[in-house]
């Protein structure tokens, strides 16, 4: 079978991903609901502190100014084909949407 990496745009509620996030830094990878760092993103299904399980990723270096981005994606996605990948930069922008809107709602 030949694959190969085709980005599928859905509507989704940015709420609905973060408490499931695992975002993955230079090295190691950080839930996004807690905020507990120096998670190994390659392994871990649940965080260790608030232990949310894991349904999706992204990666702070994979934002589309980053050359290279796609051979990282493509390796996040081979460690963890178990997890949905979300684009950063789609995420970050819709979380400060959301936080805006909270703001503005408060
Ligand atoms: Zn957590």
């Amino acid at each position: 079978m030949d694959k190969s990496f085709i980005r599928v745009w859905e509507e989704k509620d940015v709420k609905e991903i973060e408490p499931y996030l695992l975002i993955v830094g230079e090295v190691m990878g950080d839930c996004a609901k807690c905020k507990e760092v120096g998670l190994d993103y390659g392994a871990a299904k649940e965080c260790p502190k608030c232990k949310t399980v894991f349904r999706y990723i992204t990666s702070r270096e994979a934002t589309s100014s980053k050359p290279g981005r796609f051979t990282l994606i493509r390796r996040i996605h081979f460690k963890r084909p178990d997890l949905i990948f979300i684009d950063y930069d789609d995420y970050k922008s819709a979380s400060g949407h959301s936080r805006a809107k909270s703001i503005f709602n408060d």
